[in-house]
């Protein structure tokens, strides 16, 4: 049994309630970590204001770094000492969706991890005796906290916890949907709708990937420098079909990345990419929403493929993308728009909610 402060939310658009909780010991195939610092993102606050159905009190963070305390039964890949990366997706490794390689759908993690219990159906965190539930299999806003062995992906000792703590979520999904969901080839060309933390992720592995031509639109122009430095070859405020086509000798793009996923960016998407062409939805829609489409593009052999954490595999992929930032490839500092301690979440989170972008959390 570990004391940790905890930042918890105990209901809706509430402060978050920062104090010292019990942690227990990790179980079967389970870690204890000593968080270093954790990401603060939208997701969060999707917690806070309801957008998912999380039951209360929760502690909140799902994603960050730290270093292995002790390992539980049956753990093979990490021991005291590691210094690790989380990551919400973890996975069992053998049920009907990881048997098919699709390790980011394993439904046995994902079924407790939507209820805020960890793979056995409980949880690590209580109060006296009241358990308190785990946010998305992670809850990094926590001294310490002890998650599943494939949600834990040991890095090298030379990676910054400052970067270390920010990749686990949206530079995955970003770098994924352009490794995995769409399987990008060298030489083609891509439109990025949205240039968040992950269409900025979106861009740069576009240029790893070798992408012959980039068009990357936001409409907040005081962003679209830092959206060129990423790789992006045309930068708009909209998405023009006029200026794509004309980009894209009057065809359009082989691939359109949709970050925001409105019915008004998926139809220009459609209507940015050329005959066969890929619109991939990497951006999370209103859980409710319904959108209406002209068939009439898929008559032209147009696709729109749905992309959940970029179809990334945490164990297999955090490694490479950060193997992409040592040769330089990748940039990843100055991923932050600032820093606070635990005590300051609420700042943080207001931050968040005025200005977006991403926060680190450190805990000393
Ligand atoms: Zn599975
Ligand atoms: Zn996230």
């Amino acid at each position: 049994m570990t004391r940790t402060r905890a930042a918890i939310l105990e209901s809706r658009n509430a402060p978050l309630s920062v104090r010292e909780v019990s942690l227990s010991e990790p179980r079967e195939r389970e870690v204890l970590v000593k968080m270093e610092m954790a990401g603060l993102c939208r997701s969060d606050l999707n917690a806070i204001v309801g957008h998912t159905r999380y039951d209360m009190p929760l502690v909140l963070g799902h994603e960050g770094a730290g270093t292995v305390v002790r390992a539980g039964r049956n753990v093979t890949s990490l021991k005291e000492g590691d210094r690790v990366v989380l990551s919400w997706a973890a996975f069992c490794g053998d049920c009907f969706f990881c048997n098919k390689g699709l390790n980011h759908q394993c439904h046995t993690v994902a079924w407790p991890r939507g209820k805020g219990l960890l793979p056995d159906w409980t949880t690590r965190f209580s109060e006296g005796d009241k358990p308190i539930f785990h946010f998305n299999g992670v809850s990094s806003f926590s001294e310490y906290t002890v998650v599943y062995e494939t949600g834990c992906v040991k890095v090298d000792d030379d990676i910054p916890f400052e970067v270390a703590s920010v990749v686990g979520c949206s530079v995955v999904t970003g770098i994924g949907a352009v490794y995995n969901s769409a399987g990008v080839e060298k030489g083609s060309t891509a439109l990025v709708v949205g240039g968040g933390n992950v269409g900025i992720s979106v861009i740069q592995a576009l240029k790893i990937k070798g992408a012959a031509l980039i068009i990357a639109v936001d409409p907040k122009a005081e962003k679209h420098t830092l959206i060129k430095d990423a790789g992006a070859d045309i930068v708009l405020s909209d998405i023009s079909i006029d200026e794509i086509r004309k980009a894209t000798g009057g065809f359009g793009v082989d691939y359109a990345f949709d970050g925001v996923a409105t019915e008004e960016t998926l139809n220009a998407s459609l209507a940015a990419v050329r005959r066969a062409g890929i619109v991939v939805m990497v951006g999370y829609p209103h859980p409710l929403a319904k959108y209406s489409v002209q068939p009439i593009e898929f008559h032209l052999e147009k696709r729109i493929v749905g992309s959940l954490y970029g179809s990334s595999n945490p164990v297999r992929d955090i490694p490479r993308l950060l193997d992409f930032y040592k040769q330089g490839r990748l940039k990843l500092d100055g991923f932050s728009s600032g820093s606070y301690r635990l005590e300051e979440i609420n700042e943080a989170i207001k931050a968040l909610e005025n200005n977006g972008g991403k926060y680190t959390i450190t805990f000393n």
